[in-house]
């Protein structure tokens, strides 16, 4: 947009130019042609007059030509015809005078006279002498004698009376009486007229001649001594095209030339060219010539050149139009350079500020120094930072206003430009300078220096940029602390042990010189120290001992009051605060601002932690921040501590508990050990006692029963048998949580055949379907245990076959790397799924004795054995369609595995 705006007037200029260009063309265009109109119309003049000139002066010429045979008469009284043709001969009329038909001489004779003229002439040889024509008889005649050249044209012409012919005769007459030449009005020529050619003019001068050669004075003495006349007689058209042999100058123009001063057609003389264009340029004048005028007219023919540079008038334009075009394209071009160097001085210009608003506005310092290392420039940044001003600065010496010195060491630093200007080479400053600026005022700053170098590469100066990282600087030495104190408080068994270490490490990054830790006791409310921390000093070792030797209560000095508040209290001029009791004590040891904060959680406070500083300075937001969170943490830290050793005093407890409880459980133990063996010889001996004696009263005594007594007797047996065998099965389970038992690597298949042995006959009489697929592995078992759990199993699958069908059984083994799973499928009533856990408990059976007899007590004992060699049992069922029970095992690791 501004682009599309900024060519408008940069167009205007060339433009203008090129319309100025073209109006002025047209206009210089106009004034030179009307120039050359001008000087055209003169120059026709000028040619319309020069031919005048030149008529007139060919015609005095025709004139003096005809006096000069006067003179010929005058001198001779007796002019004879070859006197005469000498004469013209010697004139070489034909030669010099174009258009001369001829020159003659006619004489004038009284009617008397004719008769002597022609003997005369026939005397001198012209044989056929008339004077002609003879009729009408008249006074006097005026008879051609001499006419040269005699050609046969002029020949016919002798003894002419031109007196006779009325044109001629006023010519004649007219040049008679006045004594004059005289040309007489346009006229036929003799030959001509016998031709009968009409169309060509002719002209007639007379010269008369008087008796005694002199020119009478009055008109009668002339009328009476005429003698005759000198004539020549002229083809117009010979005549003017001899006069006017085309000039150069003259070449283009058309003559005519009429008698008379009128341009009558009738009176036309002479026509150079038979038309010319109606629009031409004519001029015309009046000649005078003897005893006529003639009326001249000339006229430009078409493409007369008649002034110089007519013929260039069209470059006019052209090159004008190429001019303006040139001068139009020349503004433009011009005008664009001009806009291109505008622009360019504006970019400059602009990027001259940019630059200067640009490093103005950064927020890093600037100072730039010349070769020698005085100051060229500073930015806003800078004078904030050095205290310095711009235009007190210029010119001089860097190292007169930038004094930086190292944090730690105090050492004065080098100026980093003059390092610049020695090296040539870039540098970064140490992370700990710190520049004083002109009040004293000392700051953390981030420094580097490079050089200036011109196009050619020499070093020109040097630029400094700078900035202010006392904030960033107290920031990290904050951070610092509190990640001290975070390490401290890691590595620390208890509060006292990091005690010296906390205050040595806020002393230290917080740039204190005095640290205490208070601690608080609840029961008699009040705080007292738990450790200091100090540089080594005298001064600071008495103010150590005062401190040590008060303990404050709430409000009391400066913990005293972070105790009341819990807020961290910042004290400017501690030493001269009367509220504080150790004010004098540490003005005594230079120490002046005082900062305490709570070791602190929620409303629970642990103690008090108080620096002192020799220097004076006002706190900040961020350290009251960073105070209360090194005071929460220790806070934490002691409340963790108190913890860790509530939780030491139960555990200890709680040892003393269990230690009971077992010595509690074992007796128990050993009672149940002592009570599974009385069950397994007390209980089992009376029991064995019934049974011997309901069997021999069913053997010795049988027939003293009725049927009802044999029965009674019978379920007494059965009973006892079934107490006999729960005994036993309880005795086993008991035995299998306390007996020890001895693991091997036993032979699955091995197992797998001594069960199928052992229930051998329940096989048979079942007809049960017993299919072994087992793999020959081993697994870490006792081995009475397993072939117990597997035989279980086995049992079970016979036992609960679906009626009147013979059971179908398969015992699977497989090795699965670790483990060894052996499993025994039946295709039995199944068992539902909510069921799976129960099976297993002591005592949980599905079925009542009449359908299914048992103890419950199968299952238990599989699993209580399994688990105890360290293995898994399980089930998987669908009532209806059988069950898969499995147990699974270590295997042996001795045996290598598939
Ligand atoms: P018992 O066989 O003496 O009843 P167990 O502990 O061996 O006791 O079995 C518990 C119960 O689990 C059985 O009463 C029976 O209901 C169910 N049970 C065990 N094995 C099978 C099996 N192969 N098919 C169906 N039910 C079974």
């Amino acid at each position: 947009m501004e682009k599309k705006l900024g060519m408008r007037p940069r167009l205007a200029l060339p433009v203008f130019v090129l319309v100025c260009g073209l109006g002025a063309t047209a206009l210089a265009t106009y004034l030179i042609n009307e120039n050359l109109r001008f000087r055209s119309r003169e120059r026709l003049k000028d040619a319309t007059s020069q031919i005048g000139r030149t008529i007139q002066s060919r015609m005095e010429a025709y004139v003096a030509l005809l006096r000069g045979g006067a003179g010929l008469f005058a001198a001779s009284q007796s002019v004879t015809a070859d006197n005469f043709r000498r004469f013209v001969e010697r004139l070489e009329i034909t030669k010099r005078f174009p258009g001369l038909q001829g020159f003659g001489y006619s004489v004038r004779l009284p009617a008397d006279k004719i008769g002597a003229l022609a003997l005369q002439m026939r005397a001198q040889g012209v044989t056929n002498f008339t004077v002609w024509p003879a009729e009408p008889p008249r006074e006097e005649y005026h008879s051609i004698v001499y006419l040269e050249p005699m050609d046969a044209r002029n020949r016919r012409v002798q003894g002419y009376d031109m007196f006779t012919e009325e044109r001629r005769r006023k010519a004649m007459e007219d040049a008679r009486d006045l004594g004059n030449p005289r040309f007489s009005k346009k006229v036929r020529l003799m030959p001509e007229l016998e031709n009968g050619d009409a169309s060509e003019p002719g002209l007639i001068l007379y010269l008369p001649l008087y008796l005694g050669g002199q020119v009478p004075e009055t008109k009668e003495k002339r009328q009476e001594q005429l003698q005759g006349f000198i004539y020549s007689p002229f083809r117009a058209g010979d005549l003017f095209s001899g006069i006017m042999p085309m000039s150069r100058v003259w070449r283009g123009l058309a003559f005519s030339i009429w008698d008379g001063s009128e341009p009558k057609p009738e009176a036309l003389l002479y026509r150079s060219h038979s038309d010319f264009g109606l629009d031409a340029r004519y001029d015309s004048t009046v000649v005078q010539i003897p005893g006529a005028v003639w009326l001249l007219g000339v006229a430009e023919l078409p493409g007369y050149k008649a002034a110089d540079g007519q013929q260039l008038l069209w470059a006019v334009p052209l090159l004008g139009v190429l001019a303006s075009c040139f001068l139009s394209y020349s503004t433009f071009a011009e005008g664009r350079a001009r806009a291109r160097t505008e622009q360019t001085a504006n970019d400059l210009f602009g990027q001259r500020e940019w630059l200067q608003v640009t490093i103005g506005s950064i927020g890093d310092a600037v100072i730039s120094t010349d070769r020698l290392g005085r100051v060229q420039f500073m930015n806003g940044v800078a004078e904030g930072l050095t205290g310095w001003k711009l235009e007190e600065t210029k010119g001089k010496p860097l190292r007169d206003i930038f004094h930086i010195h190292d944090e730690k060491t105090g050492e004065e630093m080098d100026n980093p430009a003059d390092r610049v200007l020695t090296t040539g080479a870039t540098i970064h400053l140490s992370d700990n300078t710190v520049l004083r600026d002109q009040n004293g005022i000392e700051r953390s700053i981030d420094d580097s220096a490079a050089p200036i170098r011109d196009r050619q590469g020499n070093l020109v100066g040097a630029v400094l940029v700078f900035r202010d990282i006392t904030e960033r600087r107290e920031h990290e030495r904050r951070s610092t602390a509190q990640h001290a104190v975070t390490k401290v408080l890691a590595e620390s068994p208890s509060l006292q042990e990091a005690a010296v270490r906390i205050l040595t490490a806020l002393c230290e990054t917080l740039r204190f010189d005095f640290g205490l830790l208070w601690t608080y006791h609840g029961q008699e409310k009040r705080l007292s120290i738990l450790n200091v921390w100090h540089a080594p000093n005298p001064v600071l070792n008495r103010f150590e001992e005062v401190c040590r030797s008060h303990t404050f209560g709430h409000g009391a000095g400066l913990p005293g009051l972070v105790l009341e508040t819990h807020e961290p209290e910042w004290v400017i001029d501690f030493s001269r605060d009367p509220r504080f009791p150790r004010a004098a004590e540490a003005e005594k040891a230079g120490l002046r601002t005082a900062f305490a904060f709570p070791i602190a959680i929620g409303s629970e406070i642990f103690g008090v932690l108080e620096f002192f500083s020799r220097e004076s300075s006002p706190a900040d937001n961020e350290l009251l921040n960073v105070a209360r969170g090194v005071g929460t943490q220790i806070a934490q830290f002691v409340r963790r501590k108190h913890a860790e050793e509530a939780i030491q005093e139960l555990n200890q407890e709680l040892e003393i508990r269990v230690e009971r409880r077992t010595a509690a459980l074992l007796e128990s133990k050993e009672q149940m050990e002592a009570f599974s063996y009385t069950i397994a010889h007390d209980l089992r001996a009376p029991l064995r006692a019934m049974q011997g004696f309901a069997h021999a009263l069913l053997e010795d005594y049988t027939e003293r029963f009725d049927a009802s007594g044999i029965d009674f007797l019978t379920r007494i047996m059965g009973s006892a048998l079934r107490m006999d065998s729960l005994i036993q099965d309880l005795l086993e389970y008991s035995q299998l949580s306390r007996s020890d038992l001895s693991f091997k690597a036993v032979s699955v298949q091995e197992t797998i055949e001594n069960v199928l042995r052992a229930h051998e006959e329940q096989i048979r009489e079942t007809k049960a379907e017993v299919k072994v697929i087992a793999e020959d592995s081993s697994v870490r078992a006792h081995p009475a245990t397993l072939e117990n759990a597997i035989g279980n199993l086995l049992s079970n699958a016979i036992k609960f076959a679906q009626a009147d069908e013979a059971p179908k059984i398969q015992i699977d083994a497989v090795d699965q790397g670790t483990t060894v799973r052996i499993s025994v499928q039946d295709s039995g009533i199944g068992i539902a799924a909510e069921h799976y856990e129960r099976i297993f408990r002591v005592f949980e059976r599905l079925h009542g004795q009449n359908a299914f007899p048992g103890t419950g007590i199968g299952l238990a004992i599989v699993k209580k054995g399994v688990e105890r060699m360290g293995g898994s049992v399980g089930v998987k069922s669908e009532p209806g369609r059988g069950s898969v029970f499995w147990i699974e095992l270590p295997r042996d690791s001795e045996q290598p595995s598939i």
